[in-house]
């Protein structure tokens, strides 16, 4: 099988948990020894076998070979990647089985960042992501008060639209957001609103 690694608990002194999220389930798998393997690190894309164990109630991940990403040296490509899972991770934290939807846009996460700008890539597969899930609000219209935003949207946790007076927060321009929202691009936005945008995003999914 093949996933992504969502998280790893130690347990014992070199045992792990391990959170793996696969085409159709997060799986949470037990591997021997895992603490002497280092390529079992969050974000990592796995191929793994699991074994049925009949005494155990959680099943064994064994033969893991991890398989390389193209920016597995550039750092804070590979930071940025793994606030993304560990957000995801939380988001995820109830569920087993999954649509395909998530592991597809983890794959092309993984394709593309290697040429692109990491927040970026990744704020725009977040909107993807609210928007699969129904989260998206487009109208722009004040979570807070339900009136009409005229002007400026500022946004909440979640990307929630808002008046700026509402949340006490700055706004983004319309179109950006407009943009942003319909065609998931956020080539409008200035580098320090694109960290204004992370900031919130990391607030959780
Ligand atoms: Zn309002």
């Amino acid at each position: 099988m093949r996933g992504f690694v969502l998280n790893t608990i130690r347990v014992r002194d070199e045992d792990l948990i391990v959170r793996i999220l696969t085409k159709n389930e997060v799986l949470t798998l037990y591997r021997f020894y895992g603490a002497r393997h280092s390529y079992i690190n969050v974000g990592y894309l796995i191929d793994f076998v699991v074994e049925e164990s009949p005494k155990a109630t959680i099943k064994r991940l064994r033969n893991v070979t991890q398989l390389p990403f193209s920016f597995l040296f550039d750092l804070e490509k590979m930071l940025n990647f793994k606030i993304f899972i560990t957000l995801l991770n939380k988001h995820l934290s109830d569920v087993t089985k999954i649509d395909d939807f998530y592991y597809n846009l983890l794959l092309e996460i993984t394709n593309d960042l290697k040429n692109r700008d990491s927040k970026r890539l990744l704020i725009e597969s977040y909107v993807k992501l609210l928007e699969k899930e129904g989260r998206l609000h487009k109208e722009f219209e004040c979570f807070l008060c339900e009136r009409k935003i005229e002007g400026k949207v500022a946004l909440a946790r979640a990307f929630l639209p808002a008046h700026e007076r509402c949340i006490y927060e700055k706004g983004f321009e319309r179109e950006k957001i407009k943009e942003l929202f319909e065609n998931k691009k956020t080539l409008l936005f200035s580098d320090k609103e694109i960290d204004k945008l992370w900031k919130i995003m990391n607030l959780g999914f």
